[in-house]
Order: C-alpha cells, then sequence, then structure tokens
C-alpha cells in the first residue's frame, strides 16, 4: 500500500509531497491521511493556510517547562501551580502532559500534577534519570511536615506500573500517603484516550499502597 502511495505521488509537484512527507512523519499519521491532509491544504485558502503554518511555526516560541511540574508554559510557573485555590499537598504524577490535559478535562481534580516525561522502560534505556524523577522526590521533600498525598497515574501498562513501584519505593520511606488510580482503564490503554467518565471513576476509586 506504502508504494501504491509512493507512486502515486510522484507525479506531485515537490512542494506538495514534501508536505506529504512531513505529514507522515507526525505520530498517527499514515502516507493516506498525510495525502488526505496536504489535498485538504490544496483546497484551503492561502489565508487559512497561513494561519495553520504561523500556529505550527510559533508553537515553541516562549515556552518552557514548569519548575514545579513540568507541565508545558509561558513563563516559570504553569497556570495550574500558579491557582492558589489548587492543594499543593495533592500530587498526581502522569506520564506526559496530554495525561494532565485528559485529567483536567474531568475538573474533579484539585490537586497539582507532576510530569514524569515518559517512563522506565529499561529495554528502551530509559532509567530514571532520564524522567523527571529526582525532581518528584525533591518536590516531595520540600513539603516536608504536610499532610501529602502522591497519586501515581501512569498508564497501566507494564511499563506504568514498575514506574508506579519505582515511585511508591522511592516516595513511601518519606512517609508520605501513595496512591494508584482504580484500574477501571483498560490494561495497556493510554490515559489520555480515557473518556471522562472513567477517568472519575478511576481517580475517585484510588486506593493506597501498603
Ligand atoms: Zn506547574
Amino acid at each position: 500500500m506504502k508504494d501504491f502511495f509512493r507512486n502515486m505521488a510522484s507525479f506531485l509537484p515537490d512542494s506538495v509531497q514534501k508536505v506529504i512527507d512531513e505529514f507522515s512523519r507526525l505520530p498517527g499519521i499514515g502516507p493516506k491521511s498525510a495525502q488526505r491532509l496536504a489535498m485538504h491544504l490544496l483546497q484551503s485558502p492561502e489565508l487559512k493556510i497561513n494561519g495553520l503554518a504561523k500556529s505550527i511555526a510559533e508553537v515553541k516560541a516562549g515556552l518552557s517547562f514548569c519548575e514545579k511540574c513540568w507541565n508545558v508554559c509561558h513563563g516559570e510557573i504553569c497556570k495550574i501551580c500558579d491557582d492558589s485555590e489548587r492543594l499543593e499537598t495533592q500530587i498526581c504524577v502522569v506520564e506526559d502532559i496530554l495525561d494532565v490535559v485528559a485529567l483536567e478535562k474531568t475538573r474533579q481534580f484539585r490537586g497539582v500534577y507532576h510530569v514524569l516525561h515518559g517512563v522506565l522502560s529499561p529495554v528502551d534505556g530509559i532509567g530514571p534519570d532520564q524522567l523527571k524523577m529526582d525532581a518528584l522526590k525533591a518536590r516531595i521533600e520540600s513539603l516536608a511536615n504536610q499532610e501529602v498525598e502522591v497519586i501515581v497515574a501512569t498508564n497501566p501498562s507494564l511499563e506504568g506500573e514498575t514506574t508506579a513501584m519505582y515511585i511508591v519505593r522511592m516516595l513511601q520511606p518519606l512517609g508520605v500517603r501513595v496512591t494508584r488510580i482504580a484500574r477501571g482503564l483498560p490494561a495497556g490503554g493510554d490515559l489520555d484516550y480515557a473518556d471522562e467518565v472513567t477517568l472519575t471513576r478511576a481517580l475517585q476509586g484510588r486506593s493506597e499502597y501498603v
């Protein structure tokens, strides 16, 4: 099938082919979708395309990672950490930024987050040093003498569970309460694909590690 599209694509001008190639490098976009997107652009008014190109070009401008939770933000602290109504002693640990987006959509969580930027995966050479694990430990230590709950919301995959166990072993000696979101999520599933009701149930049904 890929060859079919490649052959077909050879009739196209280089500029169009380049756009198709770039699109097909994006996650979740196959060659067919890449072609459809490129065709859609060809049929769109130039003003719209320029708007899209501008948004893409500026997506990283002025962005950084929050110094507290490693979520993406403008400036030093993200909007969530900066919100005085959020409970800074309830920290939900997630794999990536999209998990924050998914959990925020539920509007049920009033604590703050800690984004690990991945999961432990020895096969891929990803150990604790490649994740924001030390930052998590330091953050919890800085909350000493307060009643802290760490909710581990890594995905229910093998790597997600391994990461969760690592966090438990790292944090329990610090005397904090560590809980894990309920297993209402499909095994091997991704948090950011779960619907809001499932995520809310997973949060509410969390249980303690003993
Ligand atoms: Zn933050």
